[in-house]
């Protein structure tokens, strides 16, 4: 009887084996071990999160028909994971539950999210938490993700001041001078990586100290929530209490003043009673638009750190760590060719990594160096490098040789105008952004004088040649 799990798995497994290919068959079911069966629930042990999201993914079906067959109706599937064992050796694997699984949840959140987390943050927000009734200091969630450690944040120059900077307020927090410490970057090259680090360093350390991270827009939508429901001050008692926020994406506070009001007067707060603050930004705080001067200029007061695009040696190194943490196999031929190709955003190098993945296994090929670049061609393609409207501002000043405050002030001068009219066309045509934000970062303006820009646009270029061939240069330039 003891070992009955056993045979129910090795049965499933030939009714698998005979439903896929033997590639895939080696590369997700393999590496599979049974734990127990108990009550018709039989646990199953895989390498890595990212494994267990994948056979959610793409094998659930066939899952859940084999262990009908084999169990019976009421058969079910539980995923014990084997945690990073450096930081987790006397944990419990995390179990879960399948049918208790919220599928949509999954389709987002990076790879490695604690489950646990998962339905709390996969939506963008996080419940209010200070609308618990009796909350205790110690009850706050901090809202970090496990994986994000600094041993899984490889070191490299173009890191190194952001890193140790983080290490240090880490093993000190509210005690080094780097108080705020800001971190600023381009898309995908780790701001939200390093934040949980030193979120977790905290916490490794001090395990009573209350940490909390959030991102500017969560803390926004909780702020609109506590002026809906009236309780405004349990909002900001609550945010007073932390020893460590951690605030991501603090440009999404740009154009919003009453936020950037009641964030003020928190960074006051909390900076006069020794706790720390960290945030991140996609720019540094001399460049930063649409935030008040009397904030920007408290980020300016701690250490402000950027990240810079990683080296060559050092994309392959974190490629590898990341391999390694999900449990999978890939030649050094194919992690050369992927740290080679996609070169400015670790986060696409991710996804490359995961598409190959994705292709080997659709198409049961083993990954060859010719699968992985007809793979890589293609996410380059598909994937152009994010465009934001700051970057498009600054290529349109730089086209006309116009100073970047022209472009966002409210001068009428007929060149001024006309930039900033090609600015907001740009923005309209490459960003997700709303009328109302390009306005907002384009001289203040609203979103009726952004449309009437964009046909301002539209209508030039077929009347007037030099202007057509401002925008096509321009164009150009964005999409370099
Ligand atoms: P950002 O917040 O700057 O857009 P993220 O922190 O989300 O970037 O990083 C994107 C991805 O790259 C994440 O999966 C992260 O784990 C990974 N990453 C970034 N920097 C490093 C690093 N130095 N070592 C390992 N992984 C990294
Ligand atoms: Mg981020």
């Amino acid at each position: 009887m003891d070992h009955q799990f056993q045979k129910v798995w090795s049965d499933c497994l030939a009714v698998i084996k005979d439903n896929i290919s033997p590639h895939a068959f080696k590369t997700w079911f393999a590496p599979i071990r049974p734990i127990r069966l108990q009550n018709c629930i039989l646990t199953l042990q895989v390498p890595s999160q990212f494994f267990y999201e994948w056979l959610e993914e793409h094998y659930i079906d066939l899952l859940k028909k084999t262990i009908k067959k084999e169990l019976g109706p009421e058969g079910r599937l539980e995923y014990s994971i084997i945690m990073d064992n450096t930081r987790h050796a006397n944990q419990q694997p995390y179990a879960i539950h399948a049918p208790t699984l919220n599928k949509k949840a999954l389709k987002n959140p990076p790879i490695n999210m604690p489950v646990n987390l998962q339905s709390e943050t996969a939506g963008g927000t996080i419940p209010n938490p200070f609308v618990i009734p009796g909350l205790k200091k110690l009850n706050i969630h901090p809202q970090l993700i496990d994986s994000y450690n600094f041993d899984n944040f490889i070191q490299g120059d173009c890191n190194r001041l952001a890193r140790s900077a983080g290490i240090a307020v880490g093993r000190n927090p509210g005690k080094t001078s780097f108080n705020p410490l800001l971190v600023y970057s381009g898309n995908g090259l780790g701001k939200t990586h390093l934040v949980h680090a030193i979120g977790i360093e905290v916490k490794n350390h001090f395990p009573e100290k209350t940490v909390l991270y959030v991102t500017a827009e969560q803390f926004t939508n909780q702020f609109i929530d506590s002026i809906r429901n009236g309780n405004q001050n349990d909002f900001v008692h609550f945010y007073q209490m932390m020893d460590v926020l951690i605030v991501d994406d603090i440009h999404g506070l740009a154009g919003k003043p009453k936020t950037q009001d009641v964030f003020f007067h928190l960074f006051n707060h909390l900076h006069q009673n020794g706790k720390q603050i960290i945030i991140t930004s996609d720019t540094a705080p001399a460049e930063m638009s649409g935030i008040e001067p009397r904030l920007m200029s408290r980020f300016k007061w701690g250490l402000s750190a950027d990240l810079q695009v990683p080296d060559f040696e050092t994309r392959i190194a974190i490629l590898q760590k990341k391999i390694h943490n999900d449990g999978v196999e890939m030649p050094q031929d194919v992690i050369e060719l992927i740290s080679a190709k996609i070169d400015t955003n670790i986060r696409e190098m991710e996804g490359a990594l995961i598409s190959i993945l994705a292709q080997s296994s659709m198409n049961k090929k083993d990954i060859t160096l010719s699968l992985a670049a007809s793979v890589i061609d293609r996410f380059v393609k598909q994937t152009p490098r994010e465009i934001t409207i700051e970057n498009i501002q600054k290529t349109v000043c730089h086209y006309f040789d116009l100073p970047l405050e022209k472009l966002k002030s409210k001068s009428r001068k007929r060149e001024t105008v006309q930039a900033r009219q090609l600015a907001m066309y740009f923005s309209k045509m490459y960003t997700k952004s709303s009328l109302a934000i390009i306005g907002n970062k384009c001289g203040n303006k609203d979103h009726a004088t952004v449309l009437h820009a964009c046909k301002t646009v539209k209508n030039l270029q077929d009347t007037d040649k030099q202007f057509k061939k401002y925008v096509d240069e321009i164009d150009k330039m964005i999409n370099i």
